[in-house]
């Protein structure tokens, strides 16, 4: 049995994408290879934080040792469980960085019969394919190279791990998510480049263009950066960038993070 590390286990409603507003058994991996300027979740990329917090339902926080074995992770997740949950959702961080863990996770809370979603950068095309069969629902990401979530060199090949990721999800079942975050300094080129790319794949997928939380300062993913507020874009940017997404695909939404403004996790 793999054990693995995690950050924070809470419940709350899905702030973001098109299942915003349905509550979710979050379970938030630690540690992520990537380092987005944005990042609101730097924290989690600590890869062996020593505690996970973990929230129960009455909202008290307790720190229970990692690593933690899957079997003690969905007894957690039991604890969480209400009424009206959805699903777990597995989040990060990245949880492709543990993929073997989430995997029995997922695979046992799948026989439990909970429904799984992951939220995911889609790094690695490898990672996701070994999981990708105990998934009912997939929010996968494309990183812009604006984003710099990886030195320029290494951009081609994350972008091709992320088409990969998306291409192995539409074609195992999943209801599949693509998400964009979209700052002041994002171009219309940038998001054509992969409104075409996606169109060219022909599949049936929600792409949601996500306007970057500008209230929020973020604590920098690399080493010595400075903490920045992002600049989100204006409501004409994003009336324009959603028209220039119609025009390639079928499904396009602009959803800005929700959770935020209810101030909860
Ligand atoms: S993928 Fe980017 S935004 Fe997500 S945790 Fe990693 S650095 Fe942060």
């Amino acid at each position: 049995m793999v054990k693995g590390y995690i950050s924070e286990l809470f419940s709350s409603f899905q702030g973001e994408g098109p299942y915003v507003g349905r509550r979710q058994i979050f379970i938030r991996f630690a540690g992520c290879p990537l380092s987005c300027f944005y990042c609101d979740t730097a924290y989690a990329r600590n890869p062996e934080p020593e505690y996970c917090s973990f929230v129960n339902r009455a909202g008290a926080v307790k720190e229970i040792e990692n690593p933690l074995s899957p079997c003690s992770v969905l007894e957690l997740v039991n604890e969480l469980h209400t009424h009206d949950t959805h699903s777990i959702c597995y989040t990060g961080g990245e949880p492709l960085f543990s993929a073997a863990f989430v995997n029995e996770i997922a695979e046992e809370a799948k026989r439990m019969d909970y429904m799984n979603f992951i939220e995911t950068s889609g790094y690695s095309a490898t990672a996701f394919e070994s999981v990708v069969r105990n998934f009912d629902f997939a929010s996968l990401d494309i990183k812009l190279r604006s984003h710099r979530a990886v030195r320029d060199a290494d951009y081609p090949r994350l972008y091709d791990n992320e088409l990969r990721c998306i291409r192995a999800s539409v074609e195992s079942g999943l209801e599949t998510i693509v998400k964009v975050v979209v700052t002041g300094s994002t171009s219309a080129r940038e998001i054509e480049v992969v409104c075409r790319d996606l169109s060219e794949m022909d599949y049936a997928i929600k792409f949601v263009l996500q306007p970057v939380t500008g209230t929020v300062t973020v604590t920098p993913a690399v080493e010595g950066g400075m903490s920045i507020k992002p600049e989100p874009p204006d409501i004409e940017t994003l009336f324009s960038l959603s028209e220039l997404a119609g025009s390639f695909l079928d499904e396009v939404m602009v959803i800005p993070q929700v959770h935020r403004y209810m101030g909860i996790l």
